[in-house]
């Protein structure tokens, strides 16, 4: 059975691919399409992961997984959240780290809480009122500078106090396990399982 993922990240397809394959699925990004991308106006990462699986939905005439995540920071209600991406606009995640650690300045260890979330929601097709939805949470605080190679965006400064690293020094099998977007994703499996019933 064919399935759309509303994403352009190969890394993405890949992990997403290989977990969906052994259900039965086969995971195709939108890109094979050409069709605009969705416009993410939503207020919440759920609003969002749903309007671009709709998008792609409705752009193919298949069922899609749709996907959102960021960093939500508690010394600042929040922020970067939704728009961890380009929080410091254009200048990518090096800019992005500089700014959120200025933001962060003077802060002391117990008020720098943050975690990674991500929401992982599959639509059977463009008007399913009752998407499959599964979230993930990774708890840590933000450091105050930059430690370990790995990863991407914000890894470098994200601080796993449970494994006393920062997630930019893990190797990336433990990352893919422990993380937000892991867990969103093994519980999108398990969701699946039970709908299968298998
Ligand atoms: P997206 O949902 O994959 O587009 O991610 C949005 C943004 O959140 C990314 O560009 C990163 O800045 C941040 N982000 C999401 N997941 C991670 C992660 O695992 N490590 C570091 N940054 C992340």
């Amino acid at each position: 059975m064919d399935l759309v993922l509303a994403s352009g990240n190969a890394g993405k397809l890949k992990e997403i691919g290989q977990l969906l394959g052994p259900l039965g699925w086969n995971l195709r990004p939108q890109g094979e399409w050409g069709f605009e991308e969705a416009v993410e106006d939503g207020l919440t990462f759920v609003e969002n992961a749903l309007i671009k699986a709709r998008h792609a939905a409705r752009h193919t005439g298949l069922p899609a997984i749709g996907d959102d995540s960021g960093l939500v920071v508690d010394a600042l209600d929040g922020r970067p959240g939704l728009y961890s991406a380009r929080y410091a606009g254009d200048g990518g995640a090096q800019a992005n780290i500089d700014k959120l650690l200025g933001e962060l300045e003077g802060v002391p260890e117990a008020q720098r809480g943050a975690h990674f979330y991500c929401v992982v929601v599959l639509l059977q097709h463009a008007e399913d009122p009752a998407p499959l939805v599964a979230t993930g949470r990774w708890q840590g605080r933000i450091a105050e500078a930059r430690s370990g190679a790995g990863g991407f965006g914000y890894d470098p400064i994200f601080f796993d106090p449970q494994r006393e690293a920062t997630a930019a020094e893990l190797p990336a099998e433990i990352k893919n396990t422990v993380s937000h977007r892991g867990q969103a994703l093994a519980g999108l499996v398990r969701l699946l399982q039970q709908r299968q019933g298998s």
